[in-house]
């Protein structure tokens, strides 16, 4: 199914982690991926959404669980990255749709696990084209120096922060509102869809 779309992915994941470099034999794997959906035009979130993914060569430190409020009893309940990735295809639209995250983080990491793992990368081509660094676009329209952590960001937009700081759900929940600020500043760049 290919058809235009005025929706946007805005998209967080959080990833098993510890304080310091991986365990021997363990890598960073996908846990949760928040997922907002964004009418840019209507100004306005549309929904909200929480994929939790079972990690296949991890484990949820006490680290990551501090950090992220996920356990390992929770992400055991989760799909495998595979059919995550799967779903953001079928569900949400994710080969057309453009989308959005607060750094390259999370786009790398999708590149990473789903080279390391052998899953089809879930969204469009060319990258350029079809997400977009929403802290890279935040810093440009602010003017700052520096590239400010979310947080940080919510504050100098004057927006709350709803919700868990670390919680993928929310993290892509507030990433939309300044998603959703810059574009009623005229700063956010229009996306040409995919067909
Ligand atoms: P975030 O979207 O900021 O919650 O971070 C996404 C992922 O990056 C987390 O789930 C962790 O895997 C990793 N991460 C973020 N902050 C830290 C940290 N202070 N130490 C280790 N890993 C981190
Ligand atoms: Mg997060």
């Amino acid at each position: 199914m290919h058809h235009k779309s005025a929706l946007l992915n805005v998209i967080d994941v959080e990833a098993t982690c510890w304080n310091g470099q991986p365990p021997p034999g363990s890598l960073n794997e996908i846990i949760e991926i928040g997922l907002t959906v964004v009418d840019v035009s209507a100004r306005r979130r549309v929904s909200r959404h929480r994929i939790l993914v079972r990690p296949a060569r991890s484990t949820v430190s006490d680290f990551c669980t501090e950090l992220t409020g996920l356990t390992q009893a929770e992400a055991d309940q989760g799909v495998t990255f595979a059919e995550a990735c799967r779903m953001l295809a079928d569900e949400y639209e994710a080969g057309v749709r453009p989308w959005a995250s607060w750094g390259e983080y999370d786009r790398r990491q999708f590149a990473r696990q789903c080279q390391a793992d052998g899953v089809p990368y879930p969204f469009g081509y060319p990258t350029e084209h079809t997400h977009t660094n929403a802290k890279a676009v935040f810093t440009d329209a602010h003017g700052l120096r520096k590239r400010p952590g979310m947080a940080y960001a919510l504050r100098i937009a004057g927006l709350p922060l709803e919700g868990r700081h670390h919680r993928g759900e929310d993290d892509a929940w507030n990433i939309a509102a300044l998603v959703l600020d810059l574009a009623a500043r005229e700063a956010w760049p229009t996306t040409v869809p995919l067909s």
